[in-house]
């Protein structure tokens, strides 16, 4: 082992032993931390579900439906049987598209079916209103994890031509001859590259407030012809709503350029081809095997999950709240419950002394910051009741997995489009409990912490109190950040994107949020360069969990820094594929690992003191360079 100092690098002092026996799963990208504790989980619900399965005694008809969807998902034999069949009558509607005429009349029945689409219609809380719902309105996805990846051509053309390597095998086994193989992955590629010259980056999307741009829906059909918008909103949702709401400008804008008469079999290529790729978990394992290849080999993992692993993990998926509200009720007693109600009290209390004695904003704006934190949900372990999709969420068990994943995803779609005329549930969880993560909502006001995330070396009775502060007492700090980072504080106490701020404050605001730019853009690591403006939200999120932690940490009697410090370091340790961070790089709204972990620190005075760290430290940062939003 290396002779590491702490304070030059807090992450791998702490972590080095763990990294060093840590082993990578054949078919994970990373191992540590979060995959750990998910992995853990996984392994105790799939025990759980074989022995449910096997007495045939169920808590529930959710846990019930959960449990055959998972038995059929795991016979290999049975999936066999049915072969590619299921995916190709689903997608045989295509073959009666002859013009965008014939498109117009189904475009319902193929956005039901799960058929790629040139739009995406989707229904969601109104951003302005947020008690209401709106219609928003996508461009589709491209075939790489993200446009980034299309602007380097070299890799480019090596990524898509490893992805029709394999949709090539499965296409043959649908029974195209080489001939039609190569004609089909030409329009798929020739469509994939139009839909990537407008669609938005990773980037992009990630100041997501610039989502919300409503526009006449007149003006939105006008643009999306020969698509006829007005029709299919009517088929969705019984009448044309006066506005939608267009998440990507951009694409719409050149809408025709990327479908028309002309490009229409060139869409309905690559629609056969996006959707048939899409649907291959659900048939053989041959073909769970090739549909997966691609994403397989981008994250450097080595070997498919086992056939019992996929199964519960679409059954887990599926019925995804009554999995969680089973593992929450069993395995996070009343006692943890309580006293992380504490903690996060304490920690809300803490926020609201922090935001009085901010220098960055003037009382007004204080008052409305104050205001959004005391509105501030509260969703911590997992939810009491399973919300009503679920008692439609009925299949017929001689159908084949796939038809029978199809139908349920059907059934979620259509419970989507009928939310339209109602108000939104604020008592949603966005999370379900066996879930090893956590969330703010901006459009809610809300924080989620699913049970399963409240283990350590995230959280304890038996860690200290220092432990805990600096595992997840720092995470839920950065969950609050969110309410006040560049998206969140767009947003006020209703989660309505709504401006509270003064310009002053705003100015003081985003000159700090420059700086958290810069203190992260253009740091090289052996896979690649961070880019500080994608990962700006939850680097400030990182900052406010650690400030308002370490704020609690100095007005307490008989702490440990080390103790606090040490453990901030533990819960990001992880050892991942370097293909798998390469990607994230690229996709991931959150920094690496080692920055989250070695990032933050070098902020506080409280860092400098606990180890005496020195202008020579590699952990050093000149005290005008330190920045601290909240
Ligand atoms: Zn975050």
């Amino acid at each position: 082992m290396e002779n590491i100092r702490i304070q030059d690098d807090l992450y791998t002092y702490v972590n080095q032993a763990k990294l060093e026996e840590l082993v990578i799963p054949d078919d994970m990208p990373t191992a540590g931390g979060f995959a750990t504790l998910s992995t853990e989980i996984e392994k105790l619900m799939i025990g759980e579900f074989n022995s449910m399965c096997e007495s045939a005694d169920y808590p529930n008809e959710h846990m019930a439906r959960a449990c055959t969807l998972y038995t059929l998902a795991k016979d290999v034999k049975r999936k066999k049987k049915h072969g590619i069949k299921p995916a190709l009558k689903n997608l045989a509607i295509l073959k009666k598209l002859g013009t965008t005429r014939s498109f117009n009349l189904h475009t319902k029945e193929l956005i039901l079916k799960g058929i790629a689409m040139p739009i995406n219609i989707a229904v969601d809380a109104n951003m302005k209103d947020t008690v209401h719902h709106c219609v928003m309105i996508q461009g589709a996805s491209v075939i790489l994890p993200d446009v980034s990846y299309y602007k380097n051509e070299e890799q480019r053309d090596m990524l898509l031509g490893m992805w029709s390597g394999f949709a090539k095998q499965v296409l043959a086994i649908a029974g195209h001859s080489e001939e039609e193989c190569d004609a089909l992955l030409k329009d798929t590629l020739a469509f994939d590259a139009l839909i990537a010259k407008y669609a938005k980056s990773q980037e992009e999307w990630s100041e997501y407030t610039k989502m919300y741009n409503p526009m006449n829906t007149g003006r939105v059909a006008g643009m999306v012809k020969p698509l006829n918008l007005k029709k299919l909103l009517t088929d969705l949702f019984g009448f044309v709503p006066e506005e939608i709401i267009v998440t990507e400008p951009r694409y719409f804008k050149n809408f025709k350029e990327i479908f028309n008469q002309d490009t229409f079999e060139m869409y309905k290529n690559w629609a056969y081809v996006v959707t048939l790729m899409e649907g291959c978990g659900l048939l053989s394992e041959e073909l769970r095997d090739l549909g997966g290849a691609f994403r397989r080999a981008l994250t450097g993992v080595a070997a498919v999950s086992s056939a019992e692993k996929y199964a519960y993990q679409l059954a887990s998926n599926m019925y995804s709240e009554p999995v969680g509200l089973y593992y929450g009720e069993k395995y996070f007693g009343e006692e943890a419950k309580k006293d992380i109600t504490d903690i996060v009290k304490q920690i809300v209390a803490t926020y609201q002394k922090r935001i009085v004695n901010n220098d960055i904003l003037e009382q007004a704006t204080k008052d409305k910051a104050i205001l959004k934190l005391s509105k501030m949900g509260l969703k911590l372990g997992y939810p009491d009741r399973v919300e009503e999709i679920y008692s439609k969420l009925v299949f017929d068990e001689s159908k084949s997995l796939f038809e029978i994943v199809y139908s349920l995803r059907k059934i979620r779609m259509e419970d989507n489009f009928a939310k339209l005329n109602k108000e939104t549930d604020r008592t949603h969880w966005a999370m379900p409990g066996h879930m090893v993560n956590a969330c703010y909502d901006p459009f809610v006001n809300d924080i989620t912490f699913p049970a399963a995330i409240l283990q350590p070396p995230f959280y304890s009775i038996n860690q200290t109190r220092s432990e805990n502060l600096g595992g997840i007492g720092a995470v839920i700090g950065h969950e609050i950040s969110h309410a006040f980072d560049s998206n969140g504080a767009k947003c006020d106490e209703l989660g309505n994107l709504n401006n509270w701020w003064t310009k002053a404050d705003e100015q003081k605001f985003n000159k700090k949020v420059n700086a958290m730019i810069k203190q992260f853009d253009g740091i090289e690591l052996p896979w690649g360069t961070v880019n500080g403006k994608f990962t700006v939200s939850e680097n400030i999120a990182d900052n406010g969990g650690m400030a308002v932690t370490l704020d609690i940490m100095s007005n307490s009697e008989g702490v440990s820094f080390e103790e606090y410090f040490a453990n901030w370091a533990r819960v990001w340790c992880q050892k991942a594929k370097p293909e798998y961070q390469a990607l994230l790089l690229q996709v991931d709204v959150h920094g690496p690992n080692c920055l989250r972990a070695n990032m933050p620190p070098r902020n506080f005075p409280e860092w400098y003191d606990a180890f005496r760290v020195k202008k020579t430290d590699g952990m050093y940062l000149a005290p005008s360079k330190r920045i601290v939003i909240w």
